[in-house]
């Protein structure tokens, strides 16, 4: 609990504002090797599937000092919200489906940033991985981490995941606006739109994990502050807030 800091606070009724019109949403098809990379993750790394909270809370934790480092030669990019933080919120609505929101105020993606970084691997050593782990049979968690490839990790636990994200304000971005990147567990595309609540992270991203019905367990705040403190208590630098109901 040292690190985790719990903010008591009582969930309000939240006003989603749908706009009349549809916004226009394009749909990209993964990379072929992102297709294959989601497949491993998903069915062998089932028994190790906590790493997900991990995965999500370390790149917040990227984002945060990336945003930092920027802020240096970049003040501007602190405008907009001068908190550097991560926030989780768990919950589960009236038919029992649950959710998991892992929200930072880090440097944030541009919508080509959401495509490129979440539906293509432009990183060398991927194919080591991929072969790596297509023969490896012990199901070794440490390999997704070890490899950097975290972001995937979230369809263990999630069958459908969006991330929403507005990229830092800077000179070459004064108006930067937000976006969702939107992608089921069993599809081999995903879509990218403009948020249709409009830009209200201020800056950052927010992922949200609509959680499998057998994933269930992790809406429960104990299991989230037992993971974090196990899992991310001494490799975060900026402060973690937990919402919980009362
Ligand atoms: P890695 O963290 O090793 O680069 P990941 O699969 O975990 O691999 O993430 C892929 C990329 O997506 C990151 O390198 C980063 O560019 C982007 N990304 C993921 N999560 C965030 C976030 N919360 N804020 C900003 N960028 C992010
Ligand atoms: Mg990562």
């Amino acid at each position: 609990m040292r690190l985790l800091q719990t903010l008591l606070l009582t969930l309000g009724v939240f006003t989603i504002f749908v706009f009349g019109q549809e916004t226009p949403k394009q749909r990209h098809a993964y990379q072929s090797d992102v297709a294959r990379l989601r497949k491993i993750v998903i069915n062998s790394l089932y028994s190790h599937r906590d790493v997900f909270l991990r995965e999500l809370i370390s790149n917040a934790n990227d984002a945060l000092e990336k945003l930092r480092l920027t802020s240096l030669t970049e003040p501007e990019v602190l405008s907009g919200a001068e908190n550097m933080n991560i926030t989780i919120k768990a919950e589960k609505d009236e038919q029992g489906n649950g959710r998991i929101i892992i929200r930072d105020t880090g440097i944030g993606m541009t919508p080509e940033e959401l495509s490129n970084n979440l539906g293509t691997l432009a990183k060398s050593g991927t194919s080591e991985f991929l072969s790596r782990a297509e023969s490896d049979t012990t199901g070794n968690g440490n390999l997704i981490g070890a490899f950097g490839l975290g972001f995937y990790s979230s369809f263990l636990v999630a069958d459908r995941v969006e991330v929403a994200s507005m990229a830092a304000k800077s000179s070459a971005n004064p108006n930067p606006a937000q976006y969702v990147f939107s992608s089921g567990a069993d599809e081999n595309s995903f879509e990218i739109f403009p948020d249709p609540r409009g830009n209200t992270l201020g800056r950052g991203t927010e992922i949200t994990l609509y959680l499998k019905p057998d994933a269930i367990e992790y809406v429960d705040t104990n299991t989230i502050i037992e993971l974090v403190n196990k899992h991310s208590s001494f490799s975060t630098s900026f402060p973690i807030y937990l919402y919980t109901t009362r």
